[in-house]
């Protein structure tokens, strides 16, 4: 099969093609699992964490994706849950142990033994990809298969982001960054919260100017103060400026939460500016986000269906990954990437 690879750790500034186009064998279907012939795959900003090595790949090659659309081909025995020709999808969660206090109590994404689609096993920016069929998801009709690949990452983590902010109706909400997650989050909000201002902080005005056609009630750059204090911000940069920036915008017991599986350590020194009274004073909270579980997956795609989200996809063919993956580092995004397979 043809498949995108990553074959070695690399800097994406000075290594524009880090993903290879090759051929591959075709992934082997074990007992309990579904092949997929792949249709879609959404690409995401933890893409590049991989490839840059801040959240590495335990061997390489690897083949990234995980937010992955397909069509079931071939069942492993003891499936039962779906057929050949049933359309699933697959997300960041790939296993977890389903043993442990974590797996137990309803948080198998903080699982020690949790492993990652396309990153700790091969994922979707391929032709083919397996999974066990209790890591797979019904995907609404509604959704065409570009339209789904990235509710399976970005929908679910902002739902999951959203979720641990604590917000409840007419409180104020900042975003700090407005990429493929950022918009989904707006559209739940306007859906949960009819009476929440959204508050959206971007560097780049081609996100700005999007997130006020989505309806946000203020934007600005990552430096400017807002004009109101803000009950809670989700951060979705890969930097840490914005964490220090949010923080003063926060309102009195307001909660920052960070949803970015690693951050990068260019401006890592703006967190020497960190003023207790200013930034933390006054019960400020900061709690990060972790992966995702099956439950924010399927939680996320009956929201998304009921409202129902269209997110804003941008279609790149499989050949060209790398330039999809481009463009996300130089923040050059309208909603979300999608790379479209057969
Ligand atoms: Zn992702
Ligand atoms: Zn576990």
């Amino acid at each position: 099969m043809k498949a995108m690879i990553l074959t070695r750790i690399c800097d994406l500034r000075e290594e524009h093609n880090p993903l290879e186009l090759r051929d591959v064998m075709d992934p082997i279907l074990n007992k309990g699992e579904v092949l997929l012939r792949v249709r879609a795959c959404g690409v995401c900003h933890t893409e590049l964490d991989e490839i840059e090595g801040r959240t590495p790949p335990p061997r390489l090659p690897v083949i990234p994706g995980h937010q992955v659309v397909g069509r079931v081909e071939g069942t492993g025995g003891g499936v039962g849950r779906f057929k050949k020709g049933d359309r699933v999808g697959v997300a960041w969660i790939y296993s977890a142990c389903g043993r442990c206090k974590f797996c137990r109590g309803g948080q198998e994404n903080l699982c020690a033994d949790f492993r990652a689609t396309g990153r700790d096993v091969d994922g979707g920016y391929a032709e083919y990809m397996t999974v066990s069929q209790d890591f797979a998801y019904a995907l609404p009709e509604v959704f065409s298969d570009v339209e789904a690949a990235p509710l399976l990452c970005a929908g679910a983590i902002g739902y999951r982001s959203l979720k641990l902010t604590g917000l409840r109706d007419g409180q104020r909400l900042g975003l700090t960054g407005f990429g493929a997650a950022g918009h989904l989050v707006l559209f739940m909000v306007k859906h949960k919260f009819p009476r929440t201002g959204v508050y959206v902080f971007a560097r780049a005005e081609k996100e700005r100017e999007f997130a006020r056609e989505l309806g946000a009630v203020w934007t600005g750059d990552p430096d400017e103060a807002s004009p109101e204090k803000l009950d809670a911000v989700i951060d979705t940069t890969p930097v840490w400026k914005p964490v220090v920036e949010a923080l003063r915008n926060l309102n009195a017991g307001g909660r920052l939460v960070v949803n970015a599986i690693r951050k990068e350590s260019v401006d890592q020194d703006h967190l020497l500016k960190l003023d207790y009274p200013t930034h933390l004073w006054m019960e400020k909270e900061i709690k990060s986000v972790a992966n995702v579980t099956r439950a924010d997956v399927t939680g996320f795609l009956t929201l998304a269906a009921e409202i129902p989200i269209k997110p804003e996809v941008e279609v790149y063919p499989l050949e060209d990954a790398n330039r999809a993956l481009l463009e996300i580092k130089e923040r050059r995004i309208r909603g979300a990437k999608v790379l479209r397979i057969s």
